[in-house]
This record gives C-alpha cells, structure tokens and sequence, in this order.
C-alpha cells in the first residue's frame, strides 16, 4: 500500500493503474476509520482493480464553533486498518495540499442542500461538494462510494456529478450499525457507554416509523410525534430535526405514498449525530 501525500504522487500513482487497464475505486473519509468505512472499501475492492482512499478532514465543510480542531485524526491506526482492508493507496494530504490559499471558486448544489442539515449546517454542502469535486479531479476514478449514513450527502454528490456531466459512477452503500442499532460514526467516540446506549433510541426511532409506514400509517405528522416521543425518553437528547421527505426531491411529505427519506438529526452530550431510514410505502 502506498500512502501519497501531494497531489502528484496520487495522481501518478493512479495514472498507472490506469495505464494497466484498471477500474478505479475512491472511497473519501475524512479518517478515524471504522468498520462504515470499511464497508465502502470492501464494496470498492470488490467492484474495482484499484482502490484509493482519501483521509482528509476537510475545513470547509465545518461550520464555525463545530468539532473541526477536536476531530479524531489517529493516522497510523488508519493507516493500519486500510492497509488490512486491501487498499492500494491512500491519499493523505494536508491542509494547504487542498487549499494552498485562498480557495475562490466553489461547488455549490442549490435545493437539495437546503433542507434537513443543510438548515442547520449553513454552508457545510458547499465544502462537501466543493472537496468532493477536488478529489473527483485529482484522484479521476471510475467509481467512488459513499455511504447511506450520510444520505442527504449522497443525494448531493449524484446530483453534482449528474448536473457537471462528471466521468464517474457514485455507488451508495448501506448504512452500518452496532448491535444496538446505533449508525457507527467516528463522532461515536465523544460518547459515554451511557450515551451510547442512548443513542439506539434514535435508530429505534426509526425503525417505529418503518413499522408504522409499512402497516399503513401515511399521516407524516403522526409518525413524527410517535418519534418525537421515543426520543423524548431520553432527556440529554435535544432534537435538531426529525423529518420525512420525498427521498429523490428532500422536499417534506405530508401524506406518504411513494418513496421517502426519514431522516433524524440530535444533539447528544458532546456529539451531534445524524441518522436516516428509506421506506417505500407503495411497497
Ligand atoms: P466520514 O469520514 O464521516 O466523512 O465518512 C466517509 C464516508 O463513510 C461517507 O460516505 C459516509 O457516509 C460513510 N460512512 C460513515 N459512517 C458510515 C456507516 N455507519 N455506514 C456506512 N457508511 C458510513
């Protein structure tokens, strides 16, 4: 496994992939690697000849007052766990790799990053598409694979390589949980083992909506109270939002009939933790 750290080295590590004929897969992280991110690199290995990975916490898509400075960034173990996953190469490059100066020119989805942590996140998808964007060009894969967890951000990057005719394909992968249910985040690390237990509220949340959707339930405002209420057990948790939205437009739902995204976004002691369910009621 190579580790590049400038632009041209990945690139050129790349290039020769390509140049024997391989199908290349990105996966980008921002690191404090876990069995998620695992997930997407078995998907990639399985899928491509050549597997890159992206560690790079990425400023721009952090809000003034969030966790930038204290973000997990344990390098070596990273490294470790790529490494036995298989990975060809990892892209980890510094700040000022990415963004030597002022970074002028932005990448910016209109509509769908307006809603759910778009609202409360101002300026979070122009850093997430903007870095997505650098990486799709430094790194030219065929493929890259990002994760249900994040779905909003999913949603975002199709629409981005779709709307700039981008080359490449975007896989999305499901989301992994702990035996508890909870979504494994890296942000799970601010957590107490009390708060961990918690936060299953939040999948259990969820999964109550599945159940309520799937027996015919269609009123969004009753599930959403049914959800309300299940978080509410748990008083350390404050709700930043809990939301169903029609799951290709993000746009809110009143009465569900087709495809939808339920989407739940808390605040829990130290972390803020986001997580996310697609039911089809015509199913
Ligand atoms: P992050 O390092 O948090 O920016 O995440 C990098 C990629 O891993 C994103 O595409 C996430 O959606 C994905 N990811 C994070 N957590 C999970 C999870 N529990 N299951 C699947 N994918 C995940």
């Amino acid at each position: 496994m190579e580790v590049a750290e400038t632009i041209e080295s990945v690139r050129s590590l790349v290039r020769a992939a390509r140049d024997e004929g391989k199908k290349i897969g990105l996966v980008p992280t921002m690191g404090a690697l876990h069995i998620g991110h695992i997930s997407l690199i078995e998907a990639a290995a399985k899928n491509c000849d050549f597997v890159a990975v992206s560690i790079f916490v990425n400023p721009t898509q952090f809000s003034p007052g969030e966790d930038l400075e204290k973000y997990p960034r344990p390098l070596e173990a990273d490294l470790e766990m790529c490494q036995r996953a298989g990975v060809d190469v990892v892209f980890a490059p510094a700040s000022d790799v990415i963004y030597p100066g002022e970074n002028l020119t932005w990448v910016t989805v209109e509509k769908l990053t307006e809603p759910l942590c778009g609202r409360s996140r101002p300026g979070h998808f122009r850093g997430v598409t903007t870095i997505c964007a650098k990486l799709f060009n430094i790194v030219a894969p065929d493929v890259a694979y990002f994760g249900q967890k994040d779905a909003q951000q999913a949603i975002v990057i199709k629409r981005m390589v779709a709307d700039l005719n981008m080359p490449l394909e975007i896989v999305v992968c499901p989301t992994v949980r702990e035996a508890s249910g909870l979504a494994v985040s890296s942000r799970n690390q601010y957590l107490s083992e009390q708060q961990k237990e918690d936060a299953a509220k939040i999948c259990q949340s969820l999964q109550d909506c599945r159940r309520m959707i799937e027996t015919g339930t269609t009123e969004a405002r009753q599930i959403l109270a049914r959800m309300r209420e299940i978080l509410q057990q748990i008083r350390s948790i404050e709700v930043e939002y809990i939301s169903i939205v029609d799951a290709e437009t993000l746009e809110s739902v009143e009465r569900i009939t087709g495809k939808v995204l339920v989407a739940v976004a808390v605040k829990l002691g130290p972390a803020r933790l986001i997580d996310n369910i697609l039911v089809d009621a015509g199913r």
